[in-house]
């Protein structure tokens, strides 16, 4: 049996959530060691668990070592089945970065698949559901891969208790993209979302990026959760136009952080972005590699080189029989090519 001995020091959930995708799509067995070694709390934590728990009951897969707090993970793939499943994390962990784990091994089987989420929804540091609907499932869809997609239920970090449903058609041929224009005078929409809070939080938000962006108040949206279990507040802002794929900037309403702050914390992100000439912002840029290298080749700009994306691509030729690298194109701007 081939084993590909994966070392996780280099990154953090994201490394381990790939090589899950991977050794699904594969058929190939991994064992990763030091996982999440260099951040706060070592170790497997309850939503990479879930990710396990997941990869493992579609992929019908052997698993040694999934407890809490683990720092190596044997993973045995077997026959990956399509069907209906259902995943709980159980806590506020994201749901939509166990959704990732599993869809390309979904995409890749003969028949259609159901999958409900249940977890948070709107978390930090993880893609929010919005942010799924718009911008990644879209740009997978370019690629070839057929979605449809539903945030069933709202869940704010730290309480969770969300739920996304995605439907993916079987099947998926995916071919090579380019994501690398930019439309040269966008549409910019602000969305202030709002669960058991005042309205005047959102509008506030949405005030102070109508006067630094200069949006009309067609452009500004109030959003009410009225479904979640607890109070939240996220506030986006989607960039699209003729571009080949839509981006979402976010971010999460905290107590203690005005809603004028988070406000100019999202502008900032927007004006970065418009700034440089590249087309993928920094989240779907990590995001993107996956799809291009199971679609044999594919290519992006980005304004800068993360670390995400390096680590992820380190990883992902270690299974899959491709290059990834770039070069520096302009000042904020380089060319990411698989
Ligand atoms: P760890 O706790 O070990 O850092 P993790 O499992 O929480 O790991 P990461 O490895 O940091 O997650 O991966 C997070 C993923 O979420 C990356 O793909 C990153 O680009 C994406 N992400 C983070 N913030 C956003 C955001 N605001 N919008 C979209 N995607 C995001």
């Amino acid at each position: 049996m081939e084993l590909i001995e994966i070392s996780g020091q280099e990154g953090g959930g994201q490394l381990l959530r790939t090589a899950l995708s991977l050794s699904l799509c594969t058929g190939t067995a991994f064992e990763m060691q030091h996982i999440r070694a260099k951040r706060s709390r070592p170790g497997l934590m309850r939503q990479h668990l879930t990710a396990v728990g997941a990869a493992a009951q579609i992929g019908r897969a052997h698993v040694d070592g999934a407890q809490l707090g683990a720092t190596t993970l044997r993973f045995v793939p077997g026959q990956v089945q399509a069907g209906r499943y259902r995943f709980s994390i159980g806590t506020a962990g994201s749901a939509t970065l166990v959704l990732q784990t599993v869809l390309p091994a979904l995409w890749s089987c003969a028949q259609a698949s159901e999958l409900i989420v249940e977890g948070g929804t709107h978390n930090p540091l993880a893609p929010s559901a919005d942010f799924i609907a718009q911008a990644y499932l879209p740009a997978l869809r370019r690629m070839g891969v057929d979605t449809a997609f539903a945030l069933q239920r709202h869940g704010f970090f730290p309480a969770g208790g969300g739920s996304v449903q995605l439907r993916v058609s079987g099947d998926a041929r995916l071919g090579q993209c380019a994501f690398d224009q930019r439309d040269p005078a966008p549409r910019l929409e602000a969305t202030a979302l709002l669960s058991a809070l005042q309205d005047q939080i959102g509008y506030r938000e949405l005030q102070v990026v109508g006067e630094r962006l200069n949006l009309g108040e067609d452009a500004l949206h109030l959003r009410r959760a009225a479904d979640a279990q607890s109070p939240g507040n996220v506030l986006m802002l989607s960039v699209s136009g003729d571009a080949q794929h839509t981006e979402l900037f976010d971010a999460l309403g905290e107590r203690g952080i005005s809603a004028e702050q988070v406000a100019i914390g999202v502008v900032k992100k927007v004006e970065s972005y418009l700034a440089s000439s590249a087309a993928v912002g920094e989240h779907l840029s990590d995001q993107l590699l996956l799809p291009m290298a199971l679609a044999g080749g594919g290519e992006f700009t980005t304004a800068f080189i993360s670390d995400h994306l390096s680590s992820n691509a380190r990883l992902i030729e270690k299974f899959l029989p491709v290059e990834i690298d770039w070069v520096q194109v302009e000042k904020r701007c380089w060319r990411v090519r698989i």
